[in-house]
């Protein structure tokens, strides 16, 4: 372990701690070091540490940190968990000005909404016989903007869970390994609202929030015939991952498949899909249940998903070849199967279909870390109306965009995901783009004593994401590495003939052309322009990586 206590840093034994399950990793650490308030601690369950690909790594018992196997990456190094903990303090150049803003800012989270927000949050709730409304919405594109202060009311109350059943139903989230349509396969009105924020509701125990958040979008759970406490709420992309998408209506199963990733240490999306295309398998004859050590992992199965999951976690049996991910799984099994492994350079797409918003197809795919939905894109502004972080950075044409077609989404995508890096690097709750507008420029002035602007702070944002880029390019990854699977554009058998997304095929080629010009990066190469580095000082920095 690498624990880091004020200034002394040392490497101590894991001892008793390894091939320990998250819980009890964390009671361990608690009593070795503190509790939460004295230490953080970031730690891997039994799947990083056999190397499993699809590893996450857990922040303070409930928060995973999944995608890309960073698991595996610790697990690779023996290492069992980093604790920080320390007794300076971060100095703060206008400490009154910075407590200023950070008071605006609860207060207006905490604010009472009054009764006509209170009625907005109430009507926005998803109701199951307004299916063929939200249907009509996406086929439309028309953008509906909730007002802010009611988003943040729906946030504390409910998370992400409170967008479940109208995700489903709207076409944003993938049915049945990207080829379903939910009103055919997964219908609102008799299983999408079974996996709805109220149902979460009534497993809840605790609310939770990350630090000293204002709007604690997260929760504890218990379901006590399954013996299962403390169980970390499952949230939008689990329940979508381990519900929706296998055709699994039984949220308590679905429960108990989040539990068994966050115990064994496991990216839920990738677990949840290495599953789709295990029933997929199945329904195809490529699989059967000799193959899976008897389990019938047939659509719908949560108990068979349950206990693929576990396998997975601890790499026993099948476990062995599944716990790697869709791409390997699909390599390890042949017989065609890698042609329905949905993945983007071998990582699993997040749970928002480039179908019903092309731009979040864009950063799956051009991204430097592939298929993450929190990478940074102007989907949000493209489906939803979501304002720019920064509006004095940029015209407002140039961050608002039409939900359908191409025009101008290459900048708008440019602008968004250069943003995200700053809210990124500032360590703030991507949440918060929903929510309202926090005043970046001004809490960092605050902070640091400095006097940026919106179109610094910009600039600061497209270097992290230049950089991010050049890591890539650095490494021989170019951009054809990084096209994705043809069933998430609507491409093949991705051509849907039912539903909100009927007929739609994404016209990705041409949105990630007009994203990489407007960053600058060489289409071929991925090599970075050199007037774009010199203009924002990194030219010496990147020397090498940079077009002639
Ligand atoms: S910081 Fe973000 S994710 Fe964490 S509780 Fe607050 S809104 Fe939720």
């Amino acid at each position: 372990m690498l624990v880091v206590q004020d200034d002394a840093v040392t490497i101590e034994p894991a001892g008793e701690l390894w091939g320990k399950e998250i819980p009890e990793t964390f009671d361990a650490m608690r009593a070795r070091y503190g509790k939460k308030s004295e230490v953080g601690v970031s730690a891997i369950g039994p799947a990083g540490e056999r190397g499993a690909r699809i590893a996450s790594v857990m922040n303070d018992r409930y928060h995973a940190f999944g995608r890309q196997g960073f698991g595996a990456i610790y697990g690779s190094k023996n290492l069992k968990a980093i604790v920080v903990g320390g007794t300076g303090e971060v100095p703060i150049a206008d400490p009154k000005r910075f407590r200023a803003l950070c008071d605006a800012v609860t207060k207006e989270y905490k604010t009472d909404l009054g009764f006509f927000m209170r009625f907005f949050v109430f009507m926005a709730q998803t109701r199951t016989f307004l299916g063929w409304l939200y249907r009509l919405a996406t086929r439309l594109g028309m953008k509906v903007e909730i007002p802010a202060p009611a988003m943040r009311q729906m946030w504390s109350d409910r998370g992400t869970t409170a967008a479940v059943a109208l995700s489903v139903e709207n076409g944003d989230a993938p049915i049945k390994n990207w080829k379903g349509v939910a009103s055919r396969d997964f219908p609102l009105a008799t299983k999408g609202w079974k996996l709805d924020g109220p149902q979460v509701d009534k497993i809840l125990t605790k609310k939770l929030s990350c630090g000293d958040c204002p709007a604690p979008c997260k929760g504890i759970v218990a379901i006590k015939k399954r013996g299962l406490r403390d169980v970390r709420r499952p949230d939008y992309e689990t329940i979508v991952g381990f519900g929706a998408n296998l055709l699994n209506e039984d949220l308590e199963l679905v429960t108990a498949c989040h539990d068994a990733c966050n115990r064994h240490g496991l990216d839920a999306v990738s677990s949840s899909a290495t599953l789709a295309w295990v029933c997929e398998a199945m329904e195809r004859g490529i699989l059967t249940a000799k193959d899976l050590d008897g389990v019938e992992m047939t659509w719908g199965n949560g108990e068979a998903a349950l206990a693929l999951t576990i396998a997975m976690g601890t790499g026993e049996g099948s476990g062995a070849w599944l716990r790697h991910g869709v791409k390997r799984a699909a390599e390890h099994v042949g017989k065609g199967s890698e042609e329905f492994a949905v993945h983007v350079h071998g990582q699993e797409p997040a749970y928002h279909d480039p179908r019903f918003t092309s731009l979040m197809g864009v950063t799956y795919t051009t991204d430097p870390t592939p298929g993450r939905h929190t990478a940074g894109s102007a989907s949000w502004q493209e489906t939803f109306g979501a304002k720019f972080p920064l509006p004095g950075a940029v015209s407002p044409k140039e961050v608002s965009v039409a939900w359908h077609g191409t025009e101008g989404k290459g900048v708008a995508q440019a602008h968004f995901s250069n943003a995200h890096q700053i809210m990124n690097g500032l360590g703030l709750c991507m949440f918060t783009s929903l929510t309202g507008q926090l005043p970046w420029v001004e809490l960092v002035n605050a902070l640091t004593g400095w006097s940026i602007d919106d179109k610094e702070l910009l600039a600061c944002g497209e270097r992290i994401q230049d950089l991010r880029h050049a890591f890539n390019v650095r490494e021989g990854i170019k951009p054809a590495d990084l096209v994705g699977s043809p069933r998430m554009f609507g491409e093949g058998d991705g051509l849907l003939d039912a539903g909100p997304n009927k007929g739609i095929v994404v016209p990705i080629a041409r949105l990630r052309r007009d994203y990489r010009e407007t960053m600058g990066w060489n289409q071929e190469t991925g090599k970075l322009a050199r007037s774009r580095a010199e203009r924002l000082g990194m030219a010496e920095l990147l020397d090498g990586w940079l077009d002639a």
